[in-house]
């Protein structure tokens, strides 16, 4: 067992509802959605946060962004539209140190967040 939450869920010794995967993604729905739809996206390889990102993984980031897309298109959210967030460090609430991108949608969302 790695000792990252989220590298198990890539390697599946943790069980997670995957709801799209390709060979640099994986996305599943969020254990705890705080929406009707709330899918969480992240790279296979284990970066901790968007903070850690450096330039060779600019190319990366646009394919998580744009799995982010086919996700939310997947869930039937492209005409309601959604959120994406991606919490990064203590200010923000980031719980779990393995970037990834919230995927949520099917309810209306305040602006600016708490
Ligand atoms: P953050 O607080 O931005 O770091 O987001 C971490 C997210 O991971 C939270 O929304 C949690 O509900 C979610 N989460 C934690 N453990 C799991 C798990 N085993 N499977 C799916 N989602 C999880
Ligand atoms: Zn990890």
């Amino acid at each position: 067992m790695s000792e990252c939450l989220f590298c198990n869920i890539v390697e599946k010794k943790i069980p997670a509802k995957i709801v799209y995967e390709d060979d640099h993604a994986l996305a599943f729905d969020d254990i705890n959605p705080q929406a009707p739809v709330h899918a969480l996206v992240i790279p296979k390889k284990h970066i901790a946060a968007v903070r850690e990102c450096n330039a060779q993984d600019q190319g990366l980031l646009g394919q998580l962004l744009f799995a982010c897309v086919k996700v939310a298109n997947q869930k039937g959210l492209a005409e309601s539209g959604y959120r994406m967030v991606a919490n990064t460090g203590r200010d923000a609430g980031q719980t779990v140190s393995h970037l990834h991108f919230h995927v949520m949608g099917g309810r209306h969302m305040a602006w600016p967040p708490g």
